[in-house]
């Protein structure tokens, strides 16, 4: 059936990989809902946005009258809600504007889309679902391996694992996440909620590790490790996270939580080392790029391991993921080779020029 997905945060990261994902891959019809903050960039979008399935709409999560309009203008299926401030360094510089985002934002749409629901037909109802989308940090941390000595059977975040956030950050999406929640028993708003690891890929902002990594080893500058490097990630390409999330948003039962993963735990100088070895060998140097590797000092409260145990949408989805880490490292860093146009506008600010187009 052809739905219209209403996607907040499409400008984003993980937003514009959904959005390319749906126009190129599927026939529903996208409303793109973003409000274009620095980390929102409507380039990354440029493959699919003069398709007559793609509409953008320039709108603040926390500006209920204009939520409202978009809702009653374009009447969604679905929405799947990725708006959010998502950088762990920023939310301990300035908390702020997390709180206001990523609680008060998604409070804000959910208390529209508690509206909206309220006067959908039985049919439309039936087929209505507010996903929220969220990551593996509101579990907090687990043990290192370090402190175990059988490394055979480590512990994983279940989707019954307690919510124990770190950083300001973390706490806001565990707020919203909660919120979401509390939606669906007191209200009954149709909701599923995904909690996803780590994702990598192409168009990743470059303040985030892996694009910061390649673009500083390429310019020659230091490549900065957090503390010894050896905090523990688990590693998914972005279209992979963008298949589990489409399957989730359509199939997930109303009510369930499942948690996304690529099983793919890296130490972080790992990866930093494996991004530096992909370079050696494409874009060779007088020296490896690992000589640029600079260890700065540790992240206030930086969770040492994260490890998802993503049984759940696997078996009562179907989901896997394609991408080993091997081949996915290798493709973005590739892509980032191939697409300096991208970075560049970045860097140097002109992609913010795009924040003045409305697409269609
Ligand atoms: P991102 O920072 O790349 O993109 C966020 C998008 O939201 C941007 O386009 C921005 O303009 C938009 N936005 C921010 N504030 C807004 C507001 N008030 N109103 C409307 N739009 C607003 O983030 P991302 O990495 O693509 O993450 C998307 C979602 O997925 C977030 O909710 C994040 O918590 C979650 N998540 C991210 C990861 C990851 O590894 N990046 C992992 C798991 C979950």
């Amino acid at each position: 059936m052809r739905r219209t997905i209403l996607v907040t945060g499409g400008a984003g990261f993980i937003g514009s990989a959904v959005i390319r994902h749906l126009i190129n891959d599927t026939n529903h019809t996208v409303i793109n809902l973003d409000k274009l903050t620095y980390a929102g960039n409507l380039e990354s979008l440029a493959s699919v946005s003069s398709n007559e399935r793609y509409t953008f709409e320039k709108v603040d999560i926390c500006d209920a009258e204009e939520v409202k309009r978009v809702l009653s203008t374009h009447q969604p299926d679905l929405i799947m809600h990725l708006a959010a401030e998502s950088h762990v360094d920023r939310s301990i510089d300035g908390p702020g504007e997390f709180i206001q985002t990523n609680v008060v934002g998604t409070y804000t749409l959910l208390e529209q889309a508690r509206a909206y629901y309220a006067q959908l037909d039985d049919t439309k109802r039936q087929a209505f679902k507010f996903h929220h989308i969220s990551t593996d940090e509101v579990y907090g941390d687990l043990p290192h391996p370090d402190d175990f000595e059988d490394d055979t059977n480590l512990p994983l975040f279940t989707e019954e694992t307690p919510y124990a956030p770190s950083s300001p950050y973390s706490a806001s999406k565990a707020s919203s996440d909660q919120l979401v929640r509390s939606w669906h028993r007191t209200y009954k708003l149709p909701v599923v909620i995904t909690n996803c690891s780590n994702n990598y890929g192409p168009y990743h902002f470059p303040e985030k590790l892996i694009p910061l990594v390649v673009l500083n080893a390429l310019a020659g500058k230091p490549l900065p490790i957090y503390g010894k490097g050896n905090q523990i990630r688990d590693w998914l390409y972005v279209e992979d996270h963008a298949r589990a999330l489409v399957l989730v948003a359509l199939k997930g039962k109303v009510g369930e939580t499942f948690n996304i993963g690529g099983h793919n735990e890296k130490q972080n100088l790992e990866v930093v080392n494996t991004i530096c070895c992909i370079l050696d060998e494409l874009m060779p140097g007088k020296s490896s790029y690992a000589d640029q590797i600079t260890y700065v000092e540790d992240r206030p409260g930086h969770d040492m391991r994260y490890a998802i145990d993503a049984s759940k949408i696997e078996k009562e989805l179907g989901w896997k993921p394609k991408e080993s880490f091997e081949s996915g490292i290798r493709k973005t860093v590739q892509w980032y080779i191939d697409n300096k146009a991208w970075w560049q506008s970045v860097q140097d600010g002109s992609y913010q020029g795009e924040r003045l187009g409305t697409g269609k």
